[in-house]
């Protein structure tokens, strides 16, 4: 027994030694978003290779097998959800993949997603997709090489979906978002028919920038972000990042004459940050302190941003501060004048841009069209035809060029391929995991009414922040809700706030 607790101990030591290696290269990788001067950018490319490879050789390291092997039949396994089977179960399974990649193969993909990205850069910049199209078929070449690799059981996307989702599978993603598609283009196309809309010109009046930041902290702040152990900074891309177990990064983007583009970011990146700052700092660097996957990640800036943040409660209790804030936009504005333009919903051609009804249309488009790439039954020369397709079929509109079409998002073009239904996923997991809380907590509405949203922070952290890698995210929600993943929460939530909006139903 002593001698398998100084292997085991080995074993933490060196994942949180590799840990460190990476909260180094999240450092370098937020400066280098935030405030690293423009002629830096080579040496920076240089320093974070080299941290990447560091980490990838010591999690790759022949001992880490060793120490697995020696581990995973004695008693630490015994409780198959306690921290040392966790710890033992995850870093097996992160140790098997890499290991089963040839290196060949990985330094093929660093730099094809390299070069994957300069080419999308321009070739969306010059709405050339013909330019881009050598480079994403060598990319997905790569991708199905990887999937063969690592090996699947059904299909060779199930492979690549388990790197932002682990355990996920493609058929039970298909099964629950063509169940949700199928309510959702009906819903759609109600609420496009009604003749009641939104007076959206409201929220693009000046709201200018400084006063913008200075509410986006205070709410940000007030629904649960710890500024102690975090920062809020300005970036064209907004992310988050944490960096060590007291350190974690949100940023955002303002416009002064789009009121929700930072409002909602900041939301959406501080349900992030309140995630990452609820993980066990004791277990920092080990999977029972690491985020579940993309999903459960997604879920929680989604319900802050949406279910909270989209609410009418939340309003109730906001717009009187908001109207004192931007007092020149706001003063003929009602309180259900705003809400109602929060919450309009429209077809349009741009995902981030999107509702939160037809984003999820959007997501199902990428998630057929790349499980047709990697299963070869799509071409990647054909894709801007099967792109304008499918958004005639879901969104009944068709892009003008392919720069505001297939070329739109970076995920491709960086190998990111099996990423997209993870957003989805999060907004399934978000409100499956509120329709829960109000049930465990009772009127959560009125809660945000009067501004407290604690009872809500403390119940996702007890609930989904503390159990950390413990549990698969399919095992969680279980766990949590007593049922598997389905469409229904969200599609309730989403027709018991539009359906009166709109006047339909
Ligand atoms: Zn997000």
């Amino acid at each position: 027994m002593a001698d398998i607790m100084q292997t085991y101990q080995a074993l933490c030591d060196h994942a949180r030694e590799a840990a460190m290696v990476e909260s180094i290269r999240a450092v370098l990788g937020w400066d280098e978003q935030t405030y690293m001067p423009p002629q830096a950018g080579d040496y920076r490319a240089e320093q974070i290779t080299w941290l990447a490879a560091a980490s990838h050789r010591r999690r790759t390291d022949p001992r880490v097998g060793e120490w697995l092997a020696a581990c995973e039949d004695s008693e630490l396994v015994e409780d198959s959800h306690g921290d040392s089977a966790t710890v033992i179960r995850e870093l097996k399974r992160d140790y098997q993949k890499r290991s089963k990649l040839p290196q060949s193969l990985v330094e093929e993909m660093a730099r094809a997603t390299v070069l994957g990205q300069q080419a999308w850069v321009q070739a969306r910049k010059d709405d050339d997709f013909a330019s881009f199209s050598p480079v994403l078929t060598q990319i997905i070449d790569l991708k199905r090489q990887q999937a063969e690799a690592v090996g699947y059981e059904e299909s060779p996307y199930d492979a690549l979906l388990d790197d932002y989702e682990p355990g996920e599978t493609t058929a039970n993603v298909h099964r629950v978002l063509s169940s949700l598609r199928e309510d959702l283009v009906p819903l759609v196309a109600a609420i496009a028919e009604s003749s009641t809309q939104p007076e959206v010109e409201i929220l693009s009046r000046s709201y200018p920038v400084a006063l913008q930041k200075q509410l986006g902290e205070q709410v940000s702040a007030q629904i649960g972000f710890d500024f102690q152990r975090g920062r809020l900074d300005v970036t064209h891309h907004p992310f988050c990042s944490g960096m060590g177990p007291f350190d974690c990064r949100i940023t955002t983007r303002y416009d002064e004459h789009f009121f929700p583009m930072a409002f909602f970011g900041i939301l959406h990146e501080s349900g992030h940050g309140i995630y990452d700052q609820g993980l066990r700092t004791d277990f920092y660097g080990l999977p029972p302190g690491e985020f579940i996957s993309l999903g459960i990640h997604e879920s929680q800036s989604r319900m802050w941003e949406n279910q909270v943040g989209r609410g009418r409660a939340f309003w109730q209790y906001m717009f009187p501060t908001l109207q004192e804030t931007f007092a020149s936009a706001l003063t003929d504005v009602t309180l259900d004048q705003f809400y109602f333009a929060l919450n309009e919903v429209r077809p349009s051609l741009i995902r981030v841009e999107a509702d939160e009804v037809t984003y999820n249309l959007h997501i199902i488009i990428r998630f057929e069209l790349e499980q047709a790439l990697i299963q070869g039954d799509l071409q990647v020369p054909d894709l801007p035809a099967a792109w304008r397709e499918k958004y005639r079929e879901f969104l009944g509109i068709e892009p003008p060029s392919d720069a505001d079409g297939v070329l739109q998002d970076i995920h491709w073009g960086a190998g990111l391929i099996g990423y997209f239904p993870t957003y989805s996923l999060g907004n399934l997991y978000s409100a499956q995991f509120f329709a829960q809380a109000t049930e465990d907590l009772g009127d959560l509405e009125d809660m945000f009414s009067r501004g407290e949203f604690m009872p809500l922070k403390h119940w996702l952290q007890e609930k989904i922040h503390q159990p950390g890698k413990c549990y698969r995210a399919s095992e969680l929600v279980e766990r949590i809700t007593g049922q598997p993943l389905s469409h229904e929460p969200l599609l309730a939530y989403l027709r018991a706030k539009l359906e009166p909006l709109y006047g339909i139903g």
